[in-house]
């Protein structure tokens, strides 16, 4: 169920990211972690609003972190 699902770690790559900069931040972490840090991230360093767009976008982005290639190659 849901609990069983917030264990697993959860990456956002940053270059997965629509953005001006080449920022290559990755952040790993539970899904609420990586949310919570991501939006700092978003507003702090790349000038976004926080508002639940961006917080549905970059929730949007996230990937499991264990596979990690097989997951970028299924979103692209
Ligand atoms: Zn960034």
């Amino acid at each position: 169920m849901e609990r069983q699902r917030a264990q697993d770690r959860m990456v956002a790559d940053c270059r997965r990211f629509p953005s001006d900069k080449n920022c290559s931040l990755t952040i790993a972490g539970t899904e609420d972690e990586v949310l919570a840090v991501a939006v700092r991230h978003a507003v702090n360093e790349h000038g976004h609003a926080d508002t639940p767009e961006l917080r549905n976008q970059i929730r949007g982005l996230l990937q499991p972190e264990r596979s990690g290639a097989e997951a970028v190659g299924r979103m692209a």
